[in-house]
């Protein structure tokens, strides 16, 4: 009833998929992936993603984007791409919608500053963060902790992974030691990810002011999808013509990565999910293309994410990240019972334990939560 006949022979199948970690009986009226995506959309760390920096810290406009609407950006590019590859859409969607579910918030400043809190206890990395989220932190379920997602899923969610790490993941980790690759949707959702959050951090950039576009215009691709846009509309100018480069921007990503991607499939010629798993990594942009996105990444890294008005935010949001961690590591009295390690004793394994609960704790805080706990420990007036 749910064979997917528009699929390639090369997409994922839910029928074929290699299956949850606890069996369960199949649902009767959604597929494996539409399951996943529906046990994401109504997880906590989903509606917590709301409240999460992507560049700019939640508080500072209603406008930006945030995790959530990053999340769902990132969704509806991978599903338009799936659609044109004959891929599977839902697993798409899956993987889109929970891939940021492990961030902390804060953005980067935040991920960094807990890494380094945690050097002595294994680190503290976003994607296996994500990943846990899904296996272990989510409590929603009777039989078993985390929402129990399909092999396929979970694989693509773990986007990156130190050998260390692998190691100890099992299957899910087996392929970047194996260093095979992932279903082709997962391939697809990483560049969505790349295409989507490269265009709307220049769109935040410039209503921000951060970003002025006299320096944009010194870049071959914005300057060329403008000139488009002033050609066809004389005189056009503001916001409307901003969204009409950047629409023009991402059109010519997603034709290329299509066009590319339809190309090497073509070429590897796979027609199965085993197959794709042991050949090259087919989802790509042209060489050409992917010179354009990686000078307009240095473009944003040297202007957006390093401006000073940024920096002094990030260096704000680590030290609200490092107080946090530092004071519950002095005292895990503090923390919620939920979160502290009873009866353990002082070993070291009772020590990374508790390090680790406090990382949890951290990571699942939105960026409005963090402040009012920094400020509930730390100002004197707040109780
Ligand atoms: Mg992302």
């Amino acid at each position: 009833m749910f064979a997917n006949s528009h699929l390639a022979s090369y997409a994922a199948h839910s029928l074929t998929s290699r299956g949850r970690r606890f069996s369960e009986p199949k649902a009767n009226s959604r597929t494996d992936y539409q399951r996943d995506r529906d046990r994401i959309i109504h997880s906590s760390a989903f509606r917590r993603l709301e409240y999460k920096t992507q560049v700019f810290v939640n508080h500072e406009g209603d406008l930006f984007r945030t995790r959530l609407t990053h999340s769902l950006e990132v969704a509806q590019l991978a599903r338009s791409i799936a659609r044109n590859l004959h891929l599977n859409e839902d697993l798409v969607e899956a993987i889109s919608l929970a891939h940021d579910l492990g961030h902390t918030p804060f953005g980067h400043a935040g991920q960094d500053a807990l890494n380094a809190c945690m050097k002595e206890f294994d680190g503290f990395e976003h994607n296996l963060q994500s990943l846990r989220v899904v296996d272990t932190l989510e409590e929603r379920y009777g039989l078993f902790d985390g929402l129990n997602l399909t092999f396929e899923t979970r694989e693509g969610i773990l986007k990156h992974c130190s050998l260390t790490h692998a190691l100890t993941l099992g299957d899910v980790g087996r392929r970047f030691i194996e260093k095979s690759q992932p279903t082709l949707e997962a391939q697809l959702t990483n560049l969505a990810d790349e295409i989507a959050y490269n265009n709307h951090d220049i769109d935040d950039g410039l209503r921000s002011g951060l970003l002025v576009e006299e320096r944009l215009l010194e870049l071959d691709f914005y300057a060329h999808a403008h000139r488009e846009v002033i050609d066809t509309y004389p005189g056009i100018n503001g916001r409307r013509a901003i969204s009409e480069t950047i629409r023009r921007m991402i059109n010519r990503l997603v034709s290329d990565l299509i066009q590319t991607s339809e190309q090497r499939i073509a070429e590897f010629a796979p027609t199965s999910v085993d197959e794709v798993r042991a050949m090259g990594p087919m989802i790509a942009f042209s060489e050409a293309m992917q010179q354009e996105a990686t000078v307009l990444k240095q473009f944003l890294r040297e202007n957006l994410y390093r401006h000073y008005l940024v920096n002094r935010m990030t260096s704000k949001a680590k030290t609200v990240v490092r107080q946090l961690f530092e004071i519950f590591s002095a005292e895990p009295a503090l923390l919620p019972p939920d979160y502290q390690i009873m009866n353990m004793g002082i070993g070291d394994a009772a020590k990374a334990l508790q390090a680790r609960k406090i990382a949890d704790y951290i990571a699942g805080m939105t960026d409005r939560y963090a402040i009012r706990e920094h400020c509930r420990l730390f100002s004197i007036e707040e109780f």
